[in-house]
């Protein structure tokens, strides 16, 4: 560890899986400082006091009520968390935008439009507009005089973003646009819009406002969920704007385009935290007062597995998320605040695996929340009645919008490997290291049988072993061809998912015990020994799937043989540990903090 009180460092992007646990603190939900914590508490008092009250009137899509939400936000200061304070916002760090992401979260149609204003739709002229449009927008975007969305997707191109037909021509001190946007998030009543089109087959970001000439919007969409979010198209008509609303350069858009999208990626993985806090507050809440066969459906042991399952994918998300946004902070903070902007970008592509990996898991394990959380409700969950019917529909979109959960998959070994390739992941210094313990098995780290956490940090050192000797093993068999290879690299995603995962909760935990003692953290530990076993089951399995996958009949013996021996197995009581964390999820009423 880098120090008693675990100061964040902020080592590469990727890093984790080559390096051994603790070679650098991380960033944990305890480390939150007073600040941060007062504008969590700013934000739970304003969705508790002003969004769940009007639930029923903003899914019933009340006229101009986002807006006046927005602007009661914003004069709260909630709007301006990333905007620099010489534009009127608090530029704050980054943990903290993503925490008050936390807690607007419980009510997903608010979440979605806030979080459109305040990141995809602001963030593109806080990091690439020029100073003039910053001063002309920003200040009214921190107070939600203005609203901005964010056009980058059309009917023909949504993963595949760059296949955009909407274009931009010159014309003297003007750009002409024409095209259709769709499924525009606040497109209803936003003012500022950041659009991307082609100049000359050069994708390019804009700035159109609604009042220009030749802009209209299209009917609402009839969503599954978040229904009383705004969702419509943008029509841009021979749209004539002045030329000083290109945003950045020509041709440079897809960084743009991209670079925000880590950040959306980002808060979906934060937000669903607060979203699976909020379904297992419900959840406990019905299963203590609902009573069958004579008692509390809480009693059943099937139940309490579920209430345990889901404070486990929350510790495992929490912990995952807190750690990357401390990262990004720790990284943006080693330059000074002249270079913040410049540095917050660096930090988004530097750790955009680890936002990948948060909006995967985070949103998959918000919908495994909810499904359980509604399977706790029964038939009453499946009715308009109880608000978990919603919750389930409205967590849907989270693994379709931000990059499709498949092409967020696909980018995390994707950029992996990339890294590695051009040497900025030391990958094959590893693999190497991994080939000596091969071949001189008592290299291999066993841990200490017995000691705090040692079976857990075993099986997170063994599993980045698996991952990193089957990622050479594809590496060397289908080099140019693997990136058409989506059954490799889908395998090789989950995998590093579960390393992230485990690493993420074993440190987390492990940083925790010293400090608060082992009586305080008994539940992070349970719940750490539960996710452990379960995802290095996991990446063991998927380890010899994908060498089956891959390797020839002769060599699959030696490879299976060689994954087995990074995998230790000992029966383990995972009966008790859950019936530990289903009880402390009861007496706490839901997610259980420390202690
Ligand atoms: C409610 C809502 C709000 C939205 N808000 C906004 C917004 O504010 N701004 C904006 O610009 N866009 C927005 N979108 C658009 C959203 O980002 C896209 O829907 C998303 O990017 C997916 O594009 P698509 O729907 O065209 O699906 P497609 O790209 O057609 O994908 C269909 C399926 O094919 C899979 N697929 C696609 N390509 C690959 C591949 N290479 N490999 C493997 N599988 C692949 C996908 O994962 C998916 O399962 C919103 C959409 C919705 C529904």
């Amino acid at each position: 560890m880098d120090d008693e009180t675990h100061t964040p460092t902020a080592s590469a992007g990727g890093r984790w899986l080559i390096e051994p646990l603790g070679k650098a603190s991380i960033f944990t939900s305890e480390q939150l400082t007073a600040e941060q914590l007062a504008f969590a508490e700013t934000a739970s008092q304003f969705v508790e006091g002003e969004v769940l009250p009007r639930q029923n009137d903003i899914e019933n899509k009340k006229p101009g009520l986002l807006g006046e939400l927005l602007r009661s936000a914003g004069k709260l200061g909630l709007l301006m968390l990333d905007i620099p304070e010489s534009y009127g916002g608090l530029g704050t760090d980054k943990t903290t935008s993503m925490l008050v992401t936390e807690y607007m979260a419980q009510q997903a149609s608010w979440a979605v439009t806030m979080g459109a204003h305040v990141g995809i739709g602001s963030l593109p002229i806080v990091f690439f507009g020029n100073e003039e449009q910053k001063q002309k927008y920003l200040p009214k975007l921190a107070t939600g005089e203005l609203i901005a969305a964010y056009a980058l997707t059309e009917a023909g191109s949504g993963s595949d973003a760059l296949a955009a037909k909407t274009t931009a021509v010159e014309d003297g001190d003007f750009w002409v646009l024409n095209g259709v946007k769709q499924w525009i998030t606040n497109a209803g009543f936003a003012d500022v819009f950041t659009v991307f089109a082609k100049v000359s087959g050069k994708f390019t970001g804009f700035i159109v406002e609604r009042k220009d000439a030749g802009v209209s919007i299209g009917a609402e969409e009839h969503k599954m969920g978040i229904r009383g979010s705004s969702t419509c198209e943008v029509i841009l008509d021979n749209v004539r704007i002045p030329k000083d609303r290109l945003l950045g350069r020509v041709g440079k858009g897809h960084k743009i385009a991209f670079g925000i999208l880590n950040i959306g990626r980002l808060k979906l993985g934060v937000g669903a935290v607060g979203g699976s806090k909020y379904a297992l507050r419900l959840a406990v809440d019905y299963a203590k007062e609902r009573r069958q066969f004579g008692k509390p459906i809480a009693d059943f042991g099937m139940i309490r597995q579920k209430l345990a399952k889901i404070a486990c994918g929350i510790y495992a998300t929490e912990s995952m998320g807190y750690r990357t946004t401390g990262i990004i902070d720790a990284f943006i903070a080693q330059g000074s605040d002249a270079e913040k902007d410049r540095r917050t970008q660096q930090a988004l592509e530097e750790y955009a695996i680890e936002s990948s990996i948060l909006k995967v898991y985070g949103t998959e394990q918000l919908d495994h929340t909810i499904d359980e959380a509604l399977q706790i409700f029964g038939g009453y969950g499946y009715t308009e009645h109880f608000p978990i019917e919603r919750l389930a529909r409205d967590a849907r979109i989270n693994r379709i919008f931000e990059g499709t959960n498949e092409v967020n998959r696909l980018l995390i070994p994707g950029t992996l490997l990339k890294r590695a390739v051009m040497g900025r992941l030391p990958l094959i210094d590893f693999v190497a290291q991994v080939t000596a313990e091969l071949a001189n098995p008592d290299l291999i780290p066993m841990g200490v049988d017995g000691s705090i956490m040692g079976r857990e940090k075993r099986s997170n050192e063994l599993a980045k072993r698996i991952v990193a000797y089957v990622a050479n093993i594809a590496i060397q068999k289908h080099m140019s061809e693997l990136e058409d290879r989506q059954d490799i690299l889908g395998a090789l995603a989950d995998m590093l998912i579960d390393v992230y995962l485990m690493d993420s909760v074993v440190q987390r935990t492990a940083q925790n015990i010293p400090g608060f003692g082992r009586e305080r953290t008994a539940i992070q530990r349970e719940m750490t020994t539960l996710l452990v076993a379960d995802a290095y089951d996991r990446v063991v399995q998927g380890g010899l799937r994908l060498a089956a996958g891959i390797a020839a009949e002769d060599e699959l013996q030696v490879i299976a043989s060689n994954i087995e021996r990074f995998h230790v197995v000992r029966p383990l009581n995972t009966f008790a540990a859950t019936e530990k964390v289903a009880a402390a999820v009861l007496e706490a009423r839901g997610y259980p903090a420390l202690g």
